[in-house]
């Protein structure tokens, strides 16, 4: 899952993309609105959180410009405690959720993962399973056959996305998109090192292999049985 924070206080902003980060989300940053403006062009955003103080162009503005550009990724702003009508006019200008500053951390993540959740296609679906590979969305929780297996955030979100996409060939770009920031993702073979370290907690001592490569285009996640194996 991939965030974008508009923020112009960098002490905020750095706040929040390493507490988010640390979740596993894949976050960039932008200062402005016409730098937000640039990011949601160049890269797919599941979500955005949005400061409603910003220079230049306000964050309802912003809001608004979004939704205009037909963009419907969930919108969690930001607004100062005492700004009242800063809530219902973020609310009308398209934003999904308000959150008041100061927040706490774990209030912040809690809206993130409902509006993500809520956004889903099948939204009561907290559960994906391939075979008997089984991962819990809502308690972060992935088991095979029973055996509980221990993720760091960014594997569990590599399997999350295969797993919501099963069957599919996904591109490593794709899957790069997904799970890291900008900065990241383009250095080439990151994604082949960590699907190594999902295979060995996943695959390894089983029969049947769930996490395939398809030469020359990426990786899936089956557990259709593989005659070319
Ligand atoms: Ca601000």
């Amino acid at each position: 899952m991939r965030i974008l924070i508009v923020e112009d206080e960098h002490k905020i902003s750095t706040y929040l993309k390493r507490g988010l980060e640390e979740q596993g989300y894949a976050v960039d940053a932008a200062f402005t609105g016409s730098e937000a403006l640039d990011w949601v062009q160049a890269a797919p955003y599941d979500l955005i959180i949005l400061d409603i103080m910003l220079p230049e162009i306000d964050g309802i503005t912003l809001c608004r410009e979004l939704r205009a550009r037909g963009m419907r990724m969930p919108i969690l702003m930001l607004t100062a405690r005492d700004a009242i009508e800063d809530r219902v006019t973020g609310l009308d200008a398209g934003a999904d959720d308000y959150l008041i500053k100061p927040f706490a951390f774990n209030e912040l993540l809690a809206r993130v993962r409902a509006l993500l959740r809520r956004n889903q296609d099948a939204p009561k679906v907290n559960t994906l399973q391939v075979g008997d590979l089984i991962l819990d969305t809502l308690a972060r929780r992935v088991s095979r056959g029973g055996k509980r297996i221990d993720l760091t955030p960014k594997e569990y979100a590599i399997l999350e996305l295969l797993m919501r996409e099963q069957g599919r060939v996904l591109t490593r770009t794709q899957i790069a998109e997904h799970v890291w920031n900008y900065e990241v993702y383009n250095q080439s073979n990151i994604v082949d090192v960590y699907i190594r370290n999902l295979r060995r907690k996943i695959d390894d001592g089983y029969e049947l292999k769930l996490i395939r490569t398809v030469r020359g285009v990426g990786y899936q996640i089956s557990a259709e049985k593989d005659e070319t194996l």
